[in-house]
């Protein structure tokens, strides 16, 4: 039987690009999806990082003029991934954070940007490369939004599409006058086109037009719907909840692997469990903090925004820090956070220690030597950190919401005494239900066989991406349409 094709429209993808989970979903999705018969080719942007890692590229399309200037696609491969590079110079050809120029605002152009890489998406998908025909275009996100409006617009067959949704917080708004150039039809600005709220929505284009809408997590899914989580889109995500489905994240297991993780200081496995100690006097040393294996030791490793309640941690401190309590933090992002946790490690050397950036390798150690990961996300469509810790037996403690409430067993009298307990929830995500959760936490860590099964339990979950891997697989079969 010849694979299904499915095109895949993303603007990172790991290891090349990554500002947050998408590009791990990106990254990871197409590589479980061959075991269920499915090729994926990835459409993404050329960025310099991009180009640079391409090898075997051969041209397969090419415009004089194309948004501004002149651009190309590129079929080739990367780190075993296999891309269409949308090459356009003008468009792309800028190094650093993907979205954002170096003064910190938006590049100016993205509209433009990301609305050619959706105009691409469309040709892909109707044909326009012969050796491979999709019969399904799946789009990330805001930036792949206008992939499903350019499909819709046009008189071409199209293939089979779906609209997934990593965080509903980015929507890509950009204002009426842009239509002519995006390239859309002005009857396209209507409240069943991409019209939103006056200006043209990029997420809202490809949750209107898509066959089916996925997102991250089954309770995102009804989250998304009401109108708080919704975000000004719970109206419409409402009415299309026929076709709105949640299928949680993997994570690449072979990359998260405590057992052959060479960023660690200690392999170690369910088997060899006390080996994990080491990870942990490892972790106290990098941080500067006094090196006991009794004291209670809590990692955060999170972007700084306030979607993540970092705020919540601080509020607390003395509450957290109780019993002599570590903290240990991994994170960039907004500069009140960083400068707060910097002054919190200034006032509480033996006990916080902070490093303010992005490091995939000492994300790896925190893993691997905090007793328990702290995730107090004020909303989480599906969170990946916490399915890397359950992996790392750390032992997750998250707010009850989005994919935290979906991937962590509470440890709840029940779940103790049924041994099927993975962590600590807690609601309403406020910093006096995070305080108690953390005491809650300090109290099983110190009651050890009780604390060891929750290991046990969490390291036993089956977190990579086989399960989502069928998921997708069994929709792309229902939605496909043959290509051309
Ligand atoms: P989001 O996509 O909202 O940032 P997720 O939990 O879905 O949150 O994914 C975050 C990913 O980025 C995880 O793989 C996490 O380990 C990683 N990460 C976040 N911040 C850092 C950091 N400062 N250093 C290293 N890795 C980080």
């Amino acid at each position: 039987m010849t694979p299904m094709h499915v095109l895949a429209v993303a603007s990172e993808i790991y290891p090349l690009v990554k500002t947050g989970g998408l590009a791990d979903v990106a990254g990871a999705l197409p590589k479980a999806l061959k075991a269920e018969g499915i090729e994926t080719i990835t459409l993404v942007p050329g960025y310099p990082d991009v180009l640079s890692a391409l090898v075997e590229a051969d041209e397969v399309l090419g415009y004089s003029r194309f948004y501004g200037g002149a651009a190309r696609v590129l079929r080739g491969s990367a780190a075993g991934l296999q891309l269409f590079v949308l090459d356009a110079p003008h468009l792309f050809a800028r190094p650093g954070n993907p979205y954002v120029a170096p003064d910190g605002a938006d590049w100016p152009d993205n509209a433009i940007r990301y609305a050619a890489l959706g105009r691409t998406a469309a040709e892909i998908g109707q044909g326009s490369i012969a050796q491979f025909v999709p019969q399904v275009v799946h789009a990330h996100d805001w930036q792949a939004g206008l992939s499903h409006a350019f499909l819709h617009y046009s008189d071409r067959p199209r293939p089979g599409t779906i609209m997934t949704v990593h965080n509903l917080a980015y929507q890509g708004q950009f204002p009426q006058a842009m239509l002519r150039e995006i390239g859309l039809p002005p009857e396209s600005f209507a409240i069943d086109g991409v019209e939103y709220y006056g200006a043209i929505g990029f997420l809202k284009a490809g949750l209107q037009f898509a066959d089916h809408i996925t997102t991250v997590s089954p309770s995102y899914a009804v989250e998304i719907q009401q109108d708080e989580g919704g975000m000004g889109l719970g109206g419409l995500l409402r009415a299309r909840s026929d076709v709105l489905s949640g299928i949680i994240n993997g994570i690449d297991t072979s990359i998260w692997n405590p057992a052959t993780d060479r960023f660690i200081a200690s392999t170690f496995s369910v088997a060899t469990l006390a080996d994990r100690a080491g990870n942990k006097a490892a972790l106290q040393r990098r941080f500067d903090l006094p090196v006991s294996p009794d004291t209670f030791l809590l990692g955060l490793v999170s972007r700084m925004s306030w979607q993540k309640g970092l705020d919540l941690v601080l509020e607390n401190m003395p509450l957290v820090l109780s019993e002599g309590t570590q903290l240990i933090l991994l994170g960039s992002g907004d500069s009140d956070l960083e400068a707060g946790y910097r002054t919190a490690a200034t006032s509480h050397r033996n006990q916080i220690g902070v490093v303010i950036g992005y490091d995939e390798n000492l994300a790896h150690l925190i893993q691997a030597g905090a007793d328990a990961l702290l995730v107090p996300s004020r909303f989480e469509p599906c969170g990946l950190t916490q399915l890397c810790a359950l992996r790392y037996g750390a032992i997750p403690i998250v707010s009850r919401v989005g994919g935290l409430a979906d991937t962590v067993i509470d440890a709840n009298e029940m779940a103790v005494a049924g041994n099927v307990a993975t962590g600590i929830q807690f609601w309403p995500v406020s910093s006096e239900s995070l305080a108690g959760a953390v005491r809650r936490a300090r109290a099983l860590f110190h009651d050890k066989p009780v604390w060891q099964r929750m290991q046990n339990n969490g390291m036993n979950v089956d977190v990579s991406w086989r399960n989502p891997a069928r998921q997708y697989a069994d929709l792309y079969r229902k939605l496909a349409r043959p290509g051309r």
